[in-house]
């Protein structure tokens, strides 16, 4: 029988686990999770009538792997979809909100950009594309292709909404892969970028329509995903246990032996270890058994985020709150990076009078937010709502969450960083890191990555078969 610790019960780890039960049915799989709910940063809170999520907002129907996911735990049937309007996205912009452009005829018309830009965005097909191999900021790549002002606005506001990072840090190919492809393969991202999209959904078996991505989650929230998982695990994830170490046994044999040692817990001894939390954690967990490579997963920077759920009776926010909210770009931020308005997105979250916002805080640039406590954020938080939404009255609900660590960041090199991790790690058999720190930080990534995991930790197993193992000192 094959023992597997995963550590970490995030989406990650969950469906890593839930996805190993079924193609290792004879393996014992233990879930270790440091606090004391599974769902890592995705779970929903039900307060005052309104119903909020912690972390992400949704998953977005344009790679298959969560819907897939969902069709397995027959939950498919409980997903609903982001309303219509949640198309519109507001951009904040020298003390007003604009809607941002979502078409070509849009980009044109919008009053955000010169003609200057206009033009270069018009004109971006014609121009020839870049030989270089060397790794290029997404904000250098958007300067290259389109102008500075087009980087300053959109780009930022989109590794915003993704990363709450910084364009010049993050690495495009890394950050955005597939627009780094538009423009391998076809010389051009307004050429490229579609083709690659229905190509993907065609090879997925997604149906073409629609080619706007849509969010999804659940009625209950994306809570559902994560008791649902946590429900049909044989074993169920073992909560409030933080691993503390991780010991390799050497042998003679081929499969040597982990002991993991968890916090309130005797020592367990494993065939494999599957590493999703953190990566942070996860450089501490290895430390001990190889610190070149704690040191190379140390080097994946993460932001702190702070989301801010607040409730408020329509008639005390004065400016409409329809879409799916609006993004601060760097240059024009404040405090906050931006604000989704969750009950124009999913209308029953909020009672029947009130509306449902999620204030987001932090990122790359804002990182002390975390040392604010609840009354100033709360206070600088209202104040800048006031600003922007015309909010008159104080919320009749709030709610602070903290996340940090909360988002990897893709920055230059990253790629390399992560085939060097990759290659250390490969040293010690039965060592497999997962989680959001390499390949992907949405919940697609996560779920996608999971499936891979599966694979990889089922072929270990059967080119490594158990032997009779002897300690090496025996
Ligand atoms: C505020 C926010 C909004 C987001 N919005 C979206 C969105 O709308 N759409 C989208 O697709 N993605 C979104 N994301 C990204 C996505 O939610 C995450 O990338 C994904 O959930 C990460 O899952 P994970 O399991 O890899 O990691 P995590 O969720 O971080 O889970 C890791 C787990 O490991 C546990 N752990 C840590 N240390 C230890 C230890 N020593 N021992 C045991 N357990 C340990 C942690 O407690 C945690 O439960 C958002 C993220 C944040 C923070």
């Amino acid at each position: 029988m094959e023992r597997i610790v995963i550590v970490g019960a995030g989406i990650s780890g969950l469906a890593t686990a839930y996805y190993l039960q079924e193609r290792l049915p004879q393996a014992d799989i233990t879930l270790l999770e440091a606090q004391n709910r599974p769902g890592g940063t995705i779970w929903t809170e039900r307060k005052s009538g309104f119903q909020f999520e912690t972390g992400p907002n949704g998953f977005l129907n344009h790679r298959a792997s969560t819907l897939r996911l969902c069709q397995k735990l027959g939950i498919d049937n409980e997903i609903i979809t982001a309303q219509p309007i949640a198309k519109k996205r507001l951009l904040y912009h020298q003390d007003d909100l604009y809607e941002m452009p979502s078409s070509f005829w849009q980009f044109l018309r919008t009053p955000l950009l010169s003609w200057r830009s206009k033009w270069r965005l018009l004109t971006e097909r014609f121009r020839s594309r870049s030989t270089s191999t060397e790794d290029e900021s997404v904000h250098d790549f958007t300067v290259r292709r389109t102008t500075e002002q087009i980087a300053d606005l959109f780009a930022d506001a989109l590794v915003t909404g993704i990363y709450a990072g910084d364009p010049k840090q993050l690495s495009l190919q890394a950050a955005f892969p597939r627009v780094a492809l538009a423009e391998k393969q076809f010389g051009s991202v307004s050429k490229g970028l579609p083709k690659i999209l229905a190509m993907e959904r065609e090879r997925q078996g997604l149906p073409p329509e629609p080619k706007q991505p849509q969010l999804l989650s659940f009625r209950p929230g994306l809570r559902l995903l994560i008791e649902i998982l946590s429900h049909r695990l044989k074993k169920k994830p073992i909560l409030g246990v933080p691993v503390r170490t991780l010991m390799l046994e050497k042998t003679s044999g081929k499969r040597p032996t982990w002991t993991i040692d968890a916090d309130g817990m005797d020592l367990l001894q494993a065939d494999a270890v599957i590493l999703t939390c953190p990566a942070p954690r996860q450089a501490a967990l290895v430390a001990d058994v190889d610190p070149e490579l704690s040191d190379l997963i140390a080097h994946i920077p993460y932001v702190p985020i702070v989301v801010v759920a607040l409730g408020y009776r329509q008639t005390d926010v004065l400016m409409p709150t329809e879409g799916m909210g609006y993004l601060a770009p760097h240059k024009d931020r404040r405090m906050l990076l931006g604000v989704q308005y969750c009950s124009s997105i999913y209308p029953e979250r909020a009672p029947n009078d009130c509306l449902l916002l999620r204030a987001m805080c932090g990122g790359w640039h804002r990182r002390e937010i975390m040392t604010l406590d609840d009354d100033k954020l709360s206070s600088a938080v209202r104040l800048e709502l006031r600003m922007t939404l015309g909010t008159i009255r104080p919320p009749v609900f709030m709610q602070i969450i903290r996340w940090d660590p909360a988002i990897p960041q893709y920055t230059i090199g990253h790629l390399d960083r992560v085939a060097n991790i990759e290659l250390q790690a490969a040293r010690h058999p039965g060592l497999f890191l997962g989680g959001n720190a390499y390949h992907g930080v949405s919940l697609n990534d996560c779920t996608e990555q999971a499936e891979c995991m599966t694979q990889r930790v089922a072929e270990y197993f059967q080119s490594t078969p158990a032997c009779s193992l002897q300690h090496e000192s025996t």
